[in-house]
């Protein structure tokens, strides 16, 4: 779609809320003029004495519809508050008049970010209360009610870990970027998995350097290990006494006495073994991850698994064999191959099993997935909204909590993810990344450092390489940028 923006530079704005209600619609920015009987848009923002106004114009398969959308000039204050009411509004104008065009209502309405939890806990944390949140998430955004609800219940949870934290509390993440094969939907791990085998050792070897370096820094910070969450990748494509060098290193390294979380994501269950589970165990994981995706042998061969569900099954007897404080098992809604019967089956079988938390996922398709480069059909944003309603109502039904939520770029129907737990069985790690509460420092392959300064709202990212090979090549700089930790700690937060 053409995009015309008159008297103001919000492309990114306008960019995401066309996207949302014109998925299938490239956004493409011209200064006009657009030849006739192609789609486009013009965005255009006026200021009054009372009000700022914004107006949408849109031009779509030769229907024009408006919408537009004011905020009170006496709110726009500062420039970030200003940015934040000009943005929305320019969002709801779009939103407006797509509505009067297509009749089509997402269920997240004009919320374009990834963090709806973060945005109702910051109108809460500014004084609103809850039920003035539900208001302008329901009137303003026009967010349909289930989803804020949801929103509220993200928002809560993410209120009350905040209120247990201090500036010295960190989260930490390390990231073991390999896989036994690459599944259809991933964009992560390199296409060359199990070439990429051979890299085990020398990886690890980069990784104990990265680890004694940053954990040289946290001391010398004085920061507070609350969580450790180890992800990928799949960690337990290592073996078990690579495990156990890992988790000794680490253990060596960091004082983890103020950690009340180890999480490890043991995905796919054709990692998982007995020996594996125990040296875990041993070393006080208390939270694994075992990620069916589906129970359906034939979506877990559409997705490029090599195992079915009884591998699924027999990993989930092992682990509650060798017994985790928690296990969380990952859905997603809208693989390929499967039918909204098929994903309530997969449901009913995973909640059967009962484990503490579940996580249902709606498929993102990411640019690189197999999905996308070869155009594999996926189940229509029906089908999929069939399959979300229905874990929405069987899920809190048996008494799981919805504890965290985020949205991702290009995900069917533009829904969500949602983490549901048994009550008191939240994941520490999982609100702290969503509502960006404290630090993650992160170490490995495709891991990426989040620092978070509370008092002032300051986030900054330090990246680290994303493949084994790079990570290897490249871990005298990666180990180098760890130093700005110091840095942005020294300049944003007062310890
Ligand atoms: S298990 Fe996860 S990281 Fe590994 S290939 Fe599948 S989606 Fe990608």
């Amino acid at each position: 779609m053409k995009l015309i923006l008159k008297d103001h530079e919000y492309k990114y704005a306008v960019e995401q809320i066309q996207l949302t209600m014109f998925p299938e619609e490239r956004p493409e920015f011209t200064d006009g003029p657009v030849p006739e009987g192609e789609n486009c848009g013009t965005v255009s923002l006026s200021y009054g004495e009372k009000y700022a106004t914004a107006v949408t114009m849109l031009n779509v398969d030769g229907k024009t519809a408006r919408g537009s959308a004011r905020a009170a000039a006496e709110k726009l204050t500062d420039r970030f508050e200003s940015d934040r009411l000009l943005q929305k509004i320019i969002k709801q104008s779009f939103f407006r008049a797509a509505v009067k065009l297509t009749g089509r209502r997402p269920v997240w309405g004009s919320l374009t970010g990834i963090r709806p939890g973060k945005l109702a806990a910051n109108m809460m944390e500014k004084g609103m209360t809850e039920a003035e949140v539900r208001t302008a998430l329901l009137k303003d955004y026009c967010v349909e009610p289930r989803r804020t609800e949801l929103c509220l219940e993200a928002a809560n949870a993410g209120l009350a870990l905040k209120k247990s934290l201090t500036d010295r509390d960190i989260a930490m993440y390390a990231g073991i970027p390999f896989c036994p094969t690459r599944c259809a939907y991933c964009s992560f791990v390199s296409h060359s998995v199990e070439k990429s085998m051979k890299l085990v050792e020398p990886f690890l070897g980069a990784l104990e350097r990265e680890i004694a370096a940053t954990a040289a820094i946290v001391r010398e910070l004085g920061l507070r290990t609350r969580s450790l969450y180890m992800g990928g990748g799949t960690p337990t494509t290592l073996d078990s006494h690579q495990l156990h060098r890992l988790f000794t290193c680490l253990e060596t390294n960091f004082d983890l006495h103020a950690m009340t979380e180890f999480c490890v994501e043991a995905g796919r269950p054709d990692t998982i073994d007995e020996d594996k589970l125990k040296v875990m165990k041993a070393h006080g994981v208390n939270r694994i991850s075992i990620n069916p995706q589906t129970m359906s042998d034939e979506v877990l061969k559409a997705i490029g698994r090599r195992h079915t569900k009884d591998d699924i099954l027999r990993a989930f007897d092992l682990a509650a064999k060798v017994g985790f404080d928690v296990v969380n098992m990952d859905l997603i809604a809208g693989l390929p191959a499967d039918s909204a019967e098929g994903f309530r089956a997969t449901l009913d079988e995973v909640m059967a099993l009962s484990p503490e938390n579940i996580t249902v996922h709606t498929l993102s398709l990411k640019k690189g997935s197999r999905i996308t480069l070869e155009g594999t059909p996926i189940p229509d944003d029906k089908d999929v909204g069939d399959m979300l309603d229905y874990s929405l109502e069987k899920l809190s039904g048996a008494g799981y909590v919805p504890y965290y939520l985020y949205r991702q770029k290009f995900m069917s129907g533009g829904f969500e993810n949602i983490g549901w737990s048994k009550p008191g069985t939240e994941s520490f790690y999982n609100i702290a990344i969503m509502e960006e509460l404290c630090s993650i420092i992160a170490m490995g392959g495709g891991a990426s450092t989040k620092l978070v300064a509370q008092e002032t709202g300051k986030i900054e990212r330090i990246f680290n390489a994303k493949y084994p090979y790079e990570y290897i090549d490249g871990i005298d700089r990666i180990v180098s940028a760890k130093d700005y930790i110091k840095d942005f700690y020294g300049k944003e937060v007062h310890l």
